[in-house]
């Protein structure tokens, strides 16, 4: 039995209540991105209304205030996170903007002709993609690390890609597609054994598992806020200090600097050196709040609750004649992708849509995985802590529904 009262949370996500389609609607597409509870929402219009004014450099008392709540978020994320220090913690547009700015300032500072990337083949396009496009330019190999059936990382054959020749291992947490959740820590310290810096894809992470970047001895974590039930557009990157020290800065312009002449520009301290331009103040207020509210459920809660959804589901959708689950590793986030014999993904959508229930279809931004399973693309339906077994009850029928729709 949950420690969550569901339903009391239920009613923090003004969102939930609404119809679609004349049918209650039943969101099924977290891992896209999660509802904002109201406390969120009230944070943003809190920060406009109130006190809206640009950060750090103001002197007068809607400056300071808007300065010491955009850095207090800097803070709670450091706890979230359990970083050693809050200059470690750079802000950032999401994870795919993290992930580029390793990338483009670590990257393409220390990589070399030769040197080696190794991913797996569970990314998303977005932990794909930076990295292609470093290799291109440095004349650097990408290696990706097999998956087996069941959608788990082979580490045996991870640990044969490691050399010498290594310099970037950059894995997802928990895979958006398939839900595993990968050995992360195992991951990181082999590439650590052959000297490699490590890079963790945490988007999908940060809502159902706890982090501790420190015990998991990661170099760059990213996470995306609007994963966390916090404001789509932002989101954080820790690194270590040491490496950020020696990173050269990637967007130039106001506050990254410390002095600017025309003839030369000495660049500002961490965590600023990165954090070029007017920031997006108002959503990293609002992440503040949606950590807290994440914190005060408590994440063992959260994902006790989320495990229990995805037991439930994996059970009910699993007895329908036909429905093969993609992605049964043994440790998995409450993300459940399926294809069903003889029906296109996209129309499973679109008539479950009919019925209110808002599902995911379609590759997910990770088409070499959806190449490796030789599918065009799955449907999936990936659970948050306001969703209830009535609503899994829901997607069951409708997918029955579906199948006698088309069949
Ligand atoms: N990695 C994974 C595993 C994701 O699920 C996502 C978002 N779907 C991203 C990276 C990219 O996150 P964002 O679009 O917020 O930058």
């Amino acid at each position: 039995m949950s420690q969550l009262n569901i339903d009391k949370i239920r009613a923090d996500f003004p969102i939930l209540h609404q119809e679609i389609n004349g049918k209650p609607l039943v969101y099924f597409d977290n891992a896209a991105t999660t509802q904002k509870p109201k406390a969120v929402i009230d944070a943003l219009s809190g920060y406009y209304e109130g006190y809206n004014a640009n950060i750090h450099r103001g002197i007068h008392h809607l400056a300071e205030k808007a300065t010491s709540a955009f850095e207090e978020t800097r803070k709670s994320i450091q706890r979230f996170l359990n970083a050693p220090s809050h200059e470690e913690i750079i802000f950032t547009y999401g994870t795919t903007d993290g992930i580029n700015l390793v990338a483009n300032t670590y990257g393409r500072s220390f990589l070399q002709e030769d040197d080696e990337i190794i991913i797996s083949t569970m990314e998303h396009h977005s932990n794909i993609v930076p990295w292609q496009m470093l290799c291109q330019e440095k004349g650097c190999v990408l290696k990706v690390i097999p998956i087996t059936e069941h959608g788990e990382i082979i580490m045996e054959e991870y640990v044969k890609l490691l050399s010498e020749k290594t310099k970037i291992v950059s894995v997802v947490y928990a895979s958006n597609a398939l839900g595993t959740v990968n050995a992360i820590k195992e991951i990181i310290e082999e590439a650590h054994k052959v000297g490699a810096v490590t890079l963790v894809d945490g988007a999908q992470a940060t809502s159902h598992i706890k982090i501790d970047v420190q015990e998991l001895d990661a170099d760059f974590f990213c996470f995306s806020a609007h994963k966390l039930y916090g404001p789509t557009g932002m989101g954080a990157m820790y690194g270590k200090r040491e490496l950020l020290d020696k990173m050269p800065p990637w967007r130039g312009g106001g506050e990254m600097i410390k002095e600017v002449t025309f003839e030369h520009t000495s660049f500002n301290e961490l965590p600023y050196k990165f954090e070029a331009g007017t920031p997006n103040i108002a959503d990293v207020i609002a992440l503040n709040t949606a950590l807290d509210y994440v914190n005060d459920l408590g994440l063992e809660n959260i994902a006790a609750y989320e495990q229990e959804l995805l037991e439930y589901a994996t059970e009910k959708l699993q007895a329908i004649d036909g429905l093969k689950i993609i992605g049964q590793a043994a440790e998995k986030v409450s993300v459940i992708s399926f294809v069903i014999d003889g029906i296109h993904p996209q129309d499973i959508g679109v008539l479950l849509d009919q019925q209110g229930i808002a599902i995911r279809t379609g590759h997910h931004c990770t088409q070499p995985l959806m190449q490796r399973f030789g599918i065009v693309g799955t449907s999936r339906a990936s659970f948050a802590v306001y969703n209830t077994k009535e609503e899994i009850d829901k997607l069951a029928e409708g997918l029955l529904k579906v199948k006698r729709f088309l069949m």
